[in-house]
């Protein structure tokens, strides 16, 4: 069976309290994998599971949400859109990382993406500030990015480390970030995060590094701004950090319209004035 991820993906669920079950790391971990079993037929949103945590358990929200996405080292818990809100249905072992071990970056891969010797962020180098560069994931990996060249990016230390504390306040909204990137278009991955944030307040380097996901968008706040001709009011905020002194700007969705049915960026064109095509 080594090395043969597809058959391992085939084997039966094991039920609540076999001992398959001890490769988890905690016995909360089992309870949440009990309750999703049981849901099987019929699975719960993140709410239901975050209520069956509370009570059960006396799990505070963050605490839940980082548990199902530990479950996903060994099952697969995708999260799957249902009206308004996702389900977590629990669909069968996860396809080779029942080991809970990740393939690593090659060591190619990792030079090439530490070649310009420079943080991304701070452009400090290692040679003249004595930095020490490490690889970044631009979407972290638990918010669905990949190990794609262009979702890598060299950041010294401390700027890693800043950025993950950063990150992490958003950790709540992590499948729904997920979700947002696996949209095709530019527009919708925008639109999606927005949506995310439920009326919060969104990063700018967010909806860049999401709006890039698949395809490098140079010029995002352009895709975001044409929402509006699909008729969303997008509102911003400038707030300038003590610490760094740099200006920092945040958006949020004020109000949305559901996408067309076909692609976004056509019925964007049909309904954008100064686009000639369109005078008559
Ligand atoms: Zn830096």
């Amino acid at each position: 069976m080594a090395g043969d991820d597809s058959g391992m993906n085939d084997e039966p669920l094991p039920q609540p309290g076999s001992p398959d079950l001890d490769v988890l790391p905690t016995e909360v971990h089992r309870l949440l994998y009990a309750y999703l079993y049981e849901r099987r037929d019929n699975p719960p949103t993140m709410r239901e599971i975050r209520a069956y945590a509370a009570d059960t358990l006396g799990e505070a929200h963050a605490q839940t949400d980082r548990r199902v996405r530990d479950l996903r080292d060994y099952f697969d818990v995708p999260a799957v859109r249902s009206g308004r809100e996702h389900v977590y249905p629990l669909t069968g072992w996860s396809k080779g990382k029942k080991s809970g071990q990740r393939k690593g970056l090659s060591t190619r891969l990792r030079a090439e993406v530490l070649a310009p010797q420079r943080c991304a962020q701070c452009g400090r180098t290692p040679l003249t500030h004595e930095v020490v560069l490490v690889v970044d994931h631009k979407l972290p990996r638990e918010w669905g990015g990949t190990d794609d060249i262009d979702n890598l990016q060299p950041l010294c230390e401390e700027c890693n480390a800043g950025k993950k504390s950063f990150y992490a306040t958003y950790d709540e909204y992590a499948d729904e970030i997920a979700a947002a990137s696996m949209h095709p278009e530019p527009h919708g991955r925008i639109g999606e995060l927005l949506k995310a944030f439920r009326g919060d307040w969104v990063p700018s380097g967010l909806i860049g590094v999401v709006a890039s996901i698949q395809q490098y968008q140079e010029d995002w706040h352009k895709r975001m701004r044409e929402l509006r001709l699909l008729g969303w009011k997008i509102s911003y905020k400038r707030v300038k950090d003590p610490q760094t002194g740099r200006t920092n700007t945040w958006y949020r969705a004020e109000h949305w319209e559901p996408w067309p049915d076909g692609s976004v960026r056509s019925e964007i064109a049909r309904r954008d004035p100064s686009n000639r095509h369109n005078i008559r």
